[in-house]
């Protein structure tokens, strides 16, 4: 009997480390969609990528993580034999940031003012020492940044606080292409980090300011495939909704097990975790904890 019900934990073991295994490994996995000539999107292996190819050299939007970022490179120059002269970053999380260090110093590399100070104040221990040091954003902006960069006209935005306080959205205005970072991510839940400034309540006004941008018809989303306007607008529903309920159960006093059992977010259960990171009810709990003021615990709220 005993060895049966061990045999049975074992399979369910390899069955749960399977299924973590299959979604780390599509997480890891690049894909370049070709817009046109000069404009690739590379899917995966952290963040997704933007690849800019202009007059003398190339703009990268989040170069993923260190490692499997190192394909990135490679795979640029495969579309080019210019180099990489700018660097965006849309926020200070290690699937988008880490991969700066993959290219030579020089380029110059754009980013909130907080996401700079992010990176050196909970992540210092990759940025202080070399090659990362002088990959560190060196242009950095508060609210906006204008840049033209070979036929494109580039608006670097930072729309409000969400995913973090120092997000910024990249709007390609020629193509109508806009790169949202992790205030956008297509299919997969929300990862709300307290601890660097991030906010449910306030993420929403952030998006209705991103949806409201210019004539956007493609939106390139932090993690996820290529989405529509419709997609940006139900991820916006999916945490009005979400905000909401948590709000409406708060005011009534129920404790955090009553407010997992009242909200129903059953129409956004299409939506996927990352393994170990989010949920639905991971969701619930952090929004509790934001509305009760309750202090995000480090290991408590999740990166992205
Ligand atoms: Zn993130």
């Amino acid at each position: 009997m005993a060895r049966r019900i061990l045999m049975g934990f074992g399979v369910l073991l390899l069955l749960v480390f399977g299924v973590v295994g299959v979604r780390f490994w599509r997480f890891l996995q690049t894909e370049t969609v070709k817009i046109d000539d000069r404009f690739y999107v590379v899917t995966g292996g952290g963040g997704n990528t933007a690849v800019l190819i202009g007059d003398d050299g190339v703009l990268v939007v989040d170069p993923k993580f260190w490692s499997p970022g190192r394909r990135l490179p490679t795979i640029i120059r495969s579309l080019t034999a210019k180099p990489v002269t700018t660097i965006i970053n849309t926020h200070y999380h290690a699937d988008h940031t880490h991969g700066n260090a993959n290219y030579p110093a020089g380029a110059e590399v754009i980013a909130h003012r907080r996401t700079r100070a992010h990176l050196l104040a909970r992540d210092g221990g990759f940025w202080e020492v070399e090659p990362a040091w002088s990959s560190l954003p060196n242009a950095q902006l508060d609210d906006e940044r204008q840049l033209q960069f070979g036929d494109e006209s580039i608006r670097v935005i930072h729309p409000g606080r969400g995913h973090t306080d120092g997000d910024v959205v990249v709007y390609f205005s020629r193509r109508r292409v806009l790169h949202t970072g992790d205030l956008f991510v297509h299919g997969i839940y929300p990862v709300v980090d307290r601890r660097a400034g991030g906010t449910a309540r306030e993420w929403v006004e952030s998006l209705d300011r991103v949806l409201g941008l210019g004539d956007t018809e493609r939106y390139i989303p932090g993690h996820g495939s290529l989405a529509t306007r419709a997609d940006v607008e139900r991820f916006r529903d999916y945490l009005r909704d979400l905000v909401s309920q948590v709000e409406r159960a708060v005011s009534h006093g129920a404790s955090l097990a009553e407010v997992q059992r009242a909200v129903d977010l059953g129409a956004f259960a299409d939506f996927q975790g990352l393994p170990f990171l989010n949920s639905q009810a991971q969701n619930v709990r952090w929004v509790y904890e934001e509305l009760t003021h309750l202090r995000a615990h480090d290991g408590e709220t999740g990166k992205d």
